[in-house]
């Protein structure tokens, strides 16, 4: 090891994450009920980002991606099918790598699916109720997320407002505070149910996602991934109720939470009817071009897909190509590149010099990137 070689730490967020020994990054994965629109394609794609450059600078990565195949929008969708929601599930998971794997999004090392760890939310809830932080209302089991909202630095109007949008019922009179949430709750009938001491029931979303983190990689995490809209309430509840159990603060040293993606001005999702779906975009385009459009507005922040977007992401990339088979670049533009995929994932800037200094640079960019 060169003791005197430079600074090879990632900062995120504008905070260094240095690393010794694996990074354990978890990436907040999909609900499989759905083809893979550029909302998810976003999220993913930066979330490979982030392992990649933590990858080249030398750290050893283990990423693990869940899947929530235990959700309502998913039953509901499996039963329109005419399916049951696991081989539904099982299926649209299948299209869903496919359309990553296109993307140039790396394996994961882990994918635990929510259905096989009922037990271990059920552990939680036990653990939970065991410390006086949950308690049984009705067949569920309620965790008391009362100081959340404040945590996460939410009034207590905005916060309601998104728990009732997520289907979290703070209005649920049942409960002793408005922002407690479901580890467990009983299951109506005709959705899938699971023993448990309090009810037949599933695992709450939040609780879902601690304990498919926690089984993975223990109490903490040191990046967790996911789309900008789950900050609020599935990444607070799912810190809060780990830390909560465990007493290990912060649940994750640092977040990448990817901003929305827009068309129009509208978030693109199912219920608006505006996706654009990336098996659509990579049969006149090629892949590698879907996934520069992709990083061409920085993590952090909201991009608005337009149509024209595809075709200029196209051009630069071969101008990238170009600059790519020139002769010889200096190893300052080299170390520039670096300096600038370590500074909170700054592709722009990194492409930027790729770009100008072509040769070795353009060629370590496209690598480190993988947009060969
Ligand atoms: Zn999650």
């Amino acid at each position: 090891m060169d003791l005197n070689a430079p600074d090879r730490t990632l900062r995120i967020g504008g905070r260094p994450l240095p690393v010794v020994g694996p990074a354990r990054m978890y990436v907040c994965g999909i609900t499989p009920y759905d083809a893979t629109h550029l909302g998810h394609a976003r999220t993913f794609v930066w979330a490979d980002v982030a392992a990649r450059v933590l990858r080249h600078a030398g750290a050893e990565v283990r990423v693990c991606r869940n899947v929530t195949d235990v959700d309502d929008v998913l039953d509901q969708a499996a039963h329109r099918a005419g399916s049951p929601y696991d081989s539904f599930a099982a299926v649209q998971q299948f299209y869903f790598e496919r359309d990553l794997e296109v993307l140039g999004v790396h394996a994961v090392d882990l994918q635990p699916r929510a259905h096989t760890h009922v037990s271990e939310v059920v552990a939680l809830a036990q653990g939970l109720l065991a410390a006086g932080l949950a308690y049984v209302r009705d067949g569920a089991v309620l965790f008391r997320g009362g100081d959340v909202p404040q945590r996460a630095g939410l009034d207590a109007g905005r916060a309601h407002d998104l728990l009732a949008e997520y289907g979290d019922a703070p209005d649920d009179p049942g409960k002793e505070d408005p922002f407690d949430v479901a580890v467990w709750r009983p299951s109506r009938s005709g959705e899938p149910a699971w023993p448990s001491p309090w009810s037949a029931g599933r695992p709450g979303w939040h609780a879902e996602c601690a304990a498919m983190a926690m089984t993975a990689f223990g109490p903490a995490l040191d990046l967790h991934a996911g789309g900008a809209d789950l900050r609020f309430p599935h990444h607070a509840y799912e810190a809060a109720m780990a830390e909560a159990l465990t007493g290990v603060r912060p649940f994750s040293r640092a977040w990448l939470h990817v901003g929305m993606v827009c068309r129009d001005g509208v978030k693109m999702a199912k219920s608006t009817g505006n996706l654009v779906l990336v098996s659509d975009l990579v049969q006149d385009h090629p892949a590698a071009a879907v996934r520069f459009m992709l990083l061409t507005e920085p993590w952090a922040r909201e991009w608005d897909y337009t149509p024209g977007a595809l075709d200029r992401a196209a051009a630069d990339l071969e101008r990238l190509h170009l600059a790519a088979g020139r002769g010889n670049s200096s190893t300052a533009a080299e170390a520039a590149v670096e300096r600038a995929l370590l500074d909170d994932l700054d592709v722009r800037t990194a492409l930027g010099v790729a770009e100008e200094e072509g040769g070795r640079t353009a060629r370590l960019a496209m690598r480190i990137l993988a947009l060969g």
